[in-house]
């Protein structure tokens, strides 16, 4: 299985538009970053999490000339603006998307994307088959076993997503230890990291590496990332050895 980080920032981006902040000016790529999603290419399926503002630039960044599936995390903006853009695979690969969410984010992709679940359907629409997904039941997408694993983000229940020795966690604040149990084992965990300092809805770096000490995979990497965390090489050098920052195209190989 082959992941690729297709964004790493928070809902902004890095740079943000008119900031003059050393990260925002950095030369390093890895201090840019688009909006937080990942490509997962299995053996048999192309899956995506989450299709924020930035999906196209990414997909075509990447090179990214299939695709099944579309897992969402939840429903803010950043991370399904992009919806609209899985387009090419219905035209050029007659493929109707699979979209998996829960119930709540359904609603709110019917509300946002009023026009993909209208009656009357106009010519060019995006075809997507909805899927519902609840926290600790299992699903298939081809071979692959997906277990949707829910995290709070202050109020709001955010969908991780475990397949294999896999786990991808964005938007998190606190994680119960039922969740926990459900990521405990993982060998290659992604989590978020904000900043440094204290935010309602997101853990900051030192939260952020405690429960990723507290899972104990062989690898972590910090993922929706924020201008306010610092210079990419500078956080980096500061994190234990198994725990690094992620940044837009990084590719793993997971096994
Ligand atoms: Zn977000
Ligand atoms: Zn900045
Ligand atoms: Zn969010």
């Amino acid at each position: 299985m082959k992941i690729t980080f297709l964004g790493t920032g928070t809902s902004q981006g890095v740079p943000v538009i008119a900031c003059i902040c050393e990260v925002c000016r950095s030369t390093d790529k890895r201090d840019n970053r688009l909006r937080t999603s990942i490509l997962i290419e299995t053996e048999d399926k192309t899956i995506v999490v989450d299709s924020g503002p930035d999906f196209r630039y990414q997909l075509l960044r990447e090179k990214v000339n299939d695709l099944d599936a579309v897992l969402f995390t939840h429903e803010h903006k950043d991370h399904i603006a992009g919806l609209d853009d899985i387009r090419p695979f219905n035209y050029l690969l007659h493929k109707v998307i699979d979209v998996y969410a829960t119930e709540r984010v359904q609603t709110a992709l019917k509300r946002e994307f009023y026009y993909i679940f209208a009656e009357k359907k106009y010519h060019g629409l995006p075809q997507i088959n909805l899927h519902t997904v609840e926290n600790g039941k299992e699903f298939k997408i081809g071979v692959n076993t997906i277990t949707p694993i829910e995290v709070m983000h202050h109020l709001l229940p955010i969908t991780g997503y475990r397949i294999g020795d896999f786990t991808y966690i964005t938007d998190a604040k606190t994680i119960s230890e039922d969740s926990f149990n459900l990521i405990k084992g993982t060998k290659i965990l992604v989590i978020n990291a904000l900043q440094n300092e204290s935010h309602i809805s997101h853990f900051t770096l030192n939260e952020a590496i405690a429960f990723a000490q507290k899972v104990g995979a062989e690898m972590t990497y910090l993922t929706h990332i924020s201008h306010n965390l610092g210079l990419h090489n500078s956080v980096e050098e500061k994190l234990p050895a198994n725990i690094r920052l992620a940044f837009d195209g990084l590719k793993l190989n997971v096994y």
